[in-house]
């Protein structure tokens, strides 16, 4: 039977858009893609030299008989791709009708394949050479395809020169295949280096797309971090047909994002560990990169970026897949819904992660509002849900202390998702370096952090009031201060006045470029009003225009004023730490300050028999 079908002339030109093979990567990844379309259950990557010397890619697929063989090495030909409209809505790893002849065309090539279920054993093997159709000959082969690439780019030498080092070339390589093994987790995947094995993973066989997820991650980079498993689903609004928005979809759909993302207190000093997949395909997205931070928010260091590997699924007439067929760019038409969607699902996500189990702690996601609107820029967007939800009408009882087994068996077990530090009881030990609580549960060692931890609860307290329409409290100076600035930061402070002011900071026009400063929270040390408000103005500078510019400015005075709020080294007692703790249990996003820097430290039995040698 021959699957692969002639594609129309017309169907070509529409696919024939730019160059696809850049480095060896790119050949990889059509290979690998070629592999999982003809539905294997086992592929194995070898390269050598970074694949520049050999890239072999064997699976157990589909394979394909003599005639199909011959035909996928013809320009133009795919067995995906019909007509012009299936371009638009190609929900799978998008197109590459001349992925394989392109390969062959610059490089030494050779496809073996047999054909799954055929009667005879006998396979075919082509090879070709720089385009050119070498030998096609009979052979024994097992059923599925193994193509081998050699020498790439032999006859462009133009192109050989923009290729890196082996180094780059194998981290290039190493990247896409990590992307593909997280995507299908199902699939087992074998890659080796120069004869070196690099992973064996073992396909994963469960139904939970996110059990899956997680032990393909674990498999591949020893899960060693919290994770927290994400699964957010919503009705999109079907946008009314008109002339600017011909392409957009017609009929509801739906937007879900599911998979894994860090704790709080995870993060990266680079994007290099957030793989965002839509509808399965890796992609590159600016949007969703800000949309994680924004979900982060608070639970974030500035500077520094979420871990995460994230599935979203849209109707792909949403999505725009093929800006750059050699890239993984991709543009949603509704990006500004997708983005706070998202940023929706991973702030509900660390929510829930320290509120108390069993108890909901939010509404369902609100259904996107009905009403048609007549023009893409008036779409309603679903109210965010408030960040800081009002502390439980009655409070939980308070933990009782728990003696700490003075036995020596072993720990108790590590669970794969561990729950929420503030779940478990814990108990006062003592104070070191007048900053540092020690506190121990059932687990381990606690240590928390007394300045990020009261930080935290200010901030909380101040948005809290915010939300509720009311105002945060305000102390007048007794000396009011004036603060000179350069002309366009006071243009800019100027604009921020009303927020200043209901965030307690009572700051007041005094001349052109003058602000005079007479009141504040009633716990800040207004001991350098000018830093303060420089700092203020950059802040705010920084945050820029943020989807909800009004709440963001909002967040970041309160992080400011919280800043100045505390002294590292003010010593509490006993009450006031056991209540200090109570007021962290409350809040909604208790393990980092405003800042994202961590509140509470936990170094479990088992860390510290390692650190005692008593484990290995
Ligand atoms: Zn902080």
């Amino acid at each position: 039977m021959n699957r692969i079908r002639l594609l129309s002339e017309q169907v070509a030109n529409q696919i024939a858009a730019g160059e696809v093979i850049e480095r060896p990567a790119s050949v990889v990844k059509e290979l690998v893609e070629n592999a999982l379309d003809a539905q294997a259950a086992r592929l194995t990557i070898e390269i050598q030299a970074g694949g520049r010397a050999l890239i072999r890619v064997t699976d157990d697929g589909a394979g394909m008989s003599r005639d199909d063989a011959l035909l996928c090495l013809e320009r133009h030909a795919t067995s995906k791709i019909q007509k012009a409209e299936d371009l638009a809505s190609i929900a799978t790893l998008g197109f590459r009708g001349e992925a394989l002849p392109s390969i062959a065309s610059i490089s030494r090539f050779s496809l073996t394949t047999r054909e799954r279920g055929s009667d005879s054993p006998e396979g075919t093997q082509v090879i070709v050479n720089g385009g050119k159709i070498a030998s096609v000959q009979a052979c024994g082969s097992a059923p599925g395809a193994c193509i081998e690439v050699r020498q790439l780019f032999f006859n462009l030498p133009a192109r050989r020169k923009f290729m890196r080092g082996e180094e780059t070339e194998t981290a290039h390589v190493r990247h896409y295949l990590t992307l593909a093994a997280l995507a299908c987790p199902g699939v087992a995947f074998e890659f080796i280096q120069d004869g070196r094995p690099v992973w064996q993973l073992p396909a994963v066989n469960t139904t939970d797309k996110i059990a899956a997820l997680s032990e393909r991650l674990r498999a591949l980079a020893g899960g060693g971090e919290k994770m927290l498993p994400v699964d957010f689903s919503m009705n999109l609004p079907a946008l009314a047909e008109d002339e600017e928005n011909r392409e957009a979809p017609s009929a509801p759909s739906r937007f879900s994002l599911w998979g894994l993302m860090g704790a709080p207190g995870v993060s990266r000093a680079t994007r290099e560990d957030q793989h965002l997949f839509v509808n399965r395909r890796p992609v590159e997205n600016r949007g969703l990169n800000f949309a994680l931070l924004e979900g982060y928010h608070t639970a974030m260091m500035k500077g520094r970026y979420p871990v995460c590997c994230l599935f979203v699924e849209v109707n792909p007439a949403e999505v725009d897949v093929n800006i750059h067929p050699a890239k993984r760019e991709v543009k949603f038409h509704r990006e500004r819904m997708v983005r706070q969607l998202t940023a929706q699902a991973v702030r509900e996500t660390l929510l829930r992660f320290h509120a108390p189990a069993g108890v909901q702690p939010l509404p369902p996601p609100p259904v996107v509002a009905p009403p048609v609107p007549s023009r893409p820029a008036s779409i309603r967007l679903p109210d965010l849900p408030k960040l800081y939800p009002p502390p439980p009408a009655a409070p939980p009882p308070a933990p009782a202390p728990v003696p700490v087994p003075l036995s020596t068996t072993a720990p108790p077990p590590v669970p794969a998702h561990p729950s929420a530090l503030l779940q478990v009881p814990l108990r006062l030990v003592g104070v070191v370096g007048r900053l540092y609580v020690v506190l121990e549960s059932d687990r381990g060692l606690v240590l928390l952090d007394q300045h990020a931890a009261h930080e935290r609860i200010l901030f909380e307290q101040m948005l809290r009031r915010l939300e509720d329409n009311g105002l945060a409290p305000s102390q007048r100076l007794l000396l009011p201060e004036t603060v000179e600035l350069p002309a366009r930061d006071a243009t800019f402070l100027r604009e921020q006045l009303p927020a200043l002011a209901r965030l307690g900071v009572g700051l007041s026009e005094f001349g052109e470029r003058t602000f005079l400063l007479d009141a504040l929270p009633p716990f800040v040390k207004g001991s350098q009003p000018r830093r303060f408000i420089l700092e203020l103005v950059d802040e705010l500078k920084a945050a820029g225009q943020g989807v909800n510019a009004l709440r963001l400015g909002e967040h970041v005075i309160a992080k400011t004023v919280c800043r100045h709020a505390v002294k590292a080294n003010d010593p509490l007692a006993g009450a006031e730490l056991e209540n200090l703790i109570e007021d962290l249990r409350h809040c909604a996003m208790p393990y980092t300050c405003p800042h994202g820097r961590p509140t509470l430290i936990e170094m479990n039995f088992r860390e510290l028999e390692k650190k005692f040698g008593r484990a290995q």
